[in-house]
């Protein structure tokens, strides 16, 4: 807690607080901003996707820079008079009108509504040397990275169930794919099936990665380098759902991870509580984790008219 005096969002209620301001969360913003609604979106600044240099499948804006993307959404979001606190939420209640938001600043938020669009912890497979290239050659995503690395050595490392279908996926965009069996997980059903299509699988733990910074060099199997100038790796997703659970709710299961489970629109088991982006979606890509925002915006715009119309019924009643 700082000893500075308290922002001044913290005099007012919010009718939402969004928590996360990645491509959810401000999307969110921008659709309830051009409903007049008072929106803050409070954000530790952590999208997932920073690491990368470029973001793709973003229509109009193509390659963009992640961080050039996050500046571009805030600044359209303030345009429509959303409140932006640089901030992370560490404690959550709720009270006769809503929410209270506890920052780790110090300030207090008040909200009507809450939106999580927190993202997900990506969590990498135990090797050494792969944390480094994270982002730029190492890599989970053949929509995301793959035509960067088209015709190069693509090393696919297996450590779950998705690792046949990455390497199926890298395969249409090389011709140099090796699956690395490091988890014992590509039975042979599965070998037939990279076989047929070109893509050696070899046995064993993977030791480490070799790299050179964020460059990938080599995949090390039973003492053996594997020279190789991408990885792809399956991660482990974990939906960041700490302020979800501080109220009562509970993240579902997933093989690859954790989610919080939500309605079509958003609405999660919690009244008054909604997510969108990847901590309800694993897979979403920026387009989608957007989708989810605009629709989650909608949503909560539409729940709080009825509770305006409801208050408005029983004052014309007394
Ligand atoms: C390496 C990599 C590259 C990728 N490349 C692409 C690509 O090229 N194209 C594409 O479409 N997708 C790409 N993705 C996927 C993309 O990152 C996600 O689709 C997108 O980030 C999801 O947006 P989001 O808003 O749900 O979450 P995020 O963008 O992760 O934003 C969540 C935000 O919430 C904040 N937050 C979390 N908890 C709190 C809290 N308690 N208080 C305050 N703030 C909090 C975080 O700090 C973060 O800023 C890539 C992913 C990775 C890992």
């Amino acid at each position: 807690m700082t000893n500075s005096p308290a922002p001044e969002y913290s005099a007012e209620r919010f009718d939402v607080a969004i928590i996360g301001g990645g491509a959810a969360g401000l999307s969110a913003a921008i659709a309830l901003g051009r409903s007049l609604r008072r929106v803050i979106v409070i954000d530790a600044g952590r999208q997932r996707n920073l690491p990368a240099h470029d973001a793709h499948n973003i229509l109009g804006r193509e390659g963009i820079a992640p961080a050039d993307l996050i500046a571009a959404g805030r600044s359209e979001a303030v345009g429509y008079g959303v409140t932006l606190a640089d901030d992370a939420v560490s404690g959550a209640r709720r009270d006769d009108a809503g929410f209270s938001l506890d920052l780790v600043s110090g300030a207090v938020v008040a909200a009507r509504r809450i939106l999580l669009a927190t993202g997900l912890i990506d969590e990498l497979p135990a090797i050494d040397g792969l944390s480094a290239g994270w982002g730029q050659t190492v890599l989970h995503c053949p929509y995301c990275h793959g035509w960067e690395v088209r015709g190069q050595r693509i090393g696919v490392i297996a450590t779950g169930p998705m690792a046949e279908h990455q390497a199926l996926l890298f395969g249409r965009l090389s011709d140099q794919v090796t699956v690395f069996d490091h988890g014992d997980v590509v039975g042979a059903e599965a070998r037939a099936r990279l076989g047929a299509m070109g893509i050696a699988v070899v046995g064993g733990l993977v030791e480490r990665v070799l790299a050179d910074g964020p460059r990938v060099q080599a995949v090390v199997v039973g003492g053996r380098d594997h020279a190789v100038d991408a990885v792809v790796v399956g991660t482990r997703m974990h939906a960041r759902a700490e302020v979800f659970e501080q109220l009562g709710g509970e993240v579902t299961e997933h093989p690859l991870g954790s989610f919080i489970e939500t309605d079509p629109t958003g609405r999660t088991a919690l009244d008054g509580v909604w997510a969108a982006g990847n901590v309800r979606d694993l897979s979403a890509m920026v387009g989608a984790a957007s989708g989810h925002g605009v629709f989650a915006g909608a949503a909560i715009n539409a729940d709080l008219v009825d509770a305006d119309v409801r208050e408005a019924l029983a004052s014309a009643v007394h």
